[in-house]
């Protein structure tokens, strides 16, 4: 299969009324991982980067390790930078070979939001990389973006109607009351928001904060046409822990590689699951 953008997998998603799994990699093997589970099942799936791990490798090295992986895939991989703010930042990743990118503006005024995400699908659309954008607050954190429980904000369906017919995104992520990280305190979901805004968006909408919510609210959001959904605390956890668990179970044991192998059948579990559920598969 291909390096691809989102643009087929997700229109596919979101036709077939199922979603894909964006997961959020930290490095080759949490790469490598995913791109496993989802080969051995066969469905495509998209690699998130944070704009922490990209800054933390570098773009150029991070690219040096990724690309041979999502070129060797069974499926098709797209491989996404997740929630940038900075739109020089942005376009770096466009160049440096990034399939497609999050701009989020969020956090400014909408006429804002709305130059530089245009700014974005002007740069990205001639070189065949798609835009996801946002509009409201998603809460709690996400790498270094921060926001707080006061300040939550829902997508408003008439700033949604403005900005999607301005910017010409790709992928539309509304906050609807998903957060960032673990959640704290009960989990209230505007479904009827989401059904409004699937209704008139002209691309597929995007659910983040995905690590926490009950089957019940990821089938009951893929019923409404959330075709993108994005896992990344149960990758941290699921690599941290694989690592905690080997050296309690070997604390003799020195060998990385066999660390290595042991954790990364961890996160593949993670990912296998997820996709089999985002995909209908169970
Ligand atoms: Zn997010």
């Amino acid at each position: 299969m291909s390096y691809v953008n989102m643009e087929a997998i997700l229109e596919n998603a979101r036709k077939n009324h199922y979603a894909i799994g964006a997961f959020n990699i930290v490095n080759y093997l949490t790469a490598k991982a995913a791109v496993e589970a989802a080969e051995e099942l066969g469905q495509s799936i998209i690699l998130q980067t944070s704009v922490k791990t990209v800054k933390a490798f570098g773009i150029n090295e991070m690219m040096g390790f990724l690309k041979p992986i999502v070129d060797q895939a069974k499926v098709n991989v797209a491989l996404h930078l997740d929630h940038s703010t900075d739109v020089a930042f942005t376009k770096a990743c466009i160049d440096g070979g990034w399939s497609s990118v999050m701009y989020d503006g969020s956090q400014l005024p909408l006429e804002d939001n709305i130059r530089n995400t245009k700014e974005i699908v002007a740069y990205a659309k001639p070189k065949n990389v798609t835009v996801e954008g946002e509009l409201g607050a998603i809460v709690g954190v996400e790498d270094d973006i921060f926001v707080k429980e006061g300040d939550k904000a829902h997508a408003k369906p008439e700033d949604c109607r403005v900005y999607l017919e301005k910017t010409g995104i790709d992928a539309f992520a509304p906050a609807i009351g998903t957060a960032h990280g673990v959640y704290k305190g009960e989990i209230i979901i505007d479904y009827d928001l989401f059904d409004e805004i699937n209704q008139f968006s002209s691309c597929p909408l995007v659910l983040h904060g995905g690590t926490g919510l009950s089957d019940a609210m990821f089938h009951q959001l893929i019923a409404l046409g959330a075709s993108k959904v994005n896992i990344s605390t149960a990758i941290k956890i699921a690599y941290c822990q694989g690592m905690a668990i080997f050296t309690q179970m070997h604390p003799d044991q020195n060998d990385p590689l066999k660390l290595d192998a042991f954790t990364k059948e961890e996160v593949k579990k993670v990912v296998t699951n997820h996709i089999r559920f985002f995909s209908l598969m169970d």
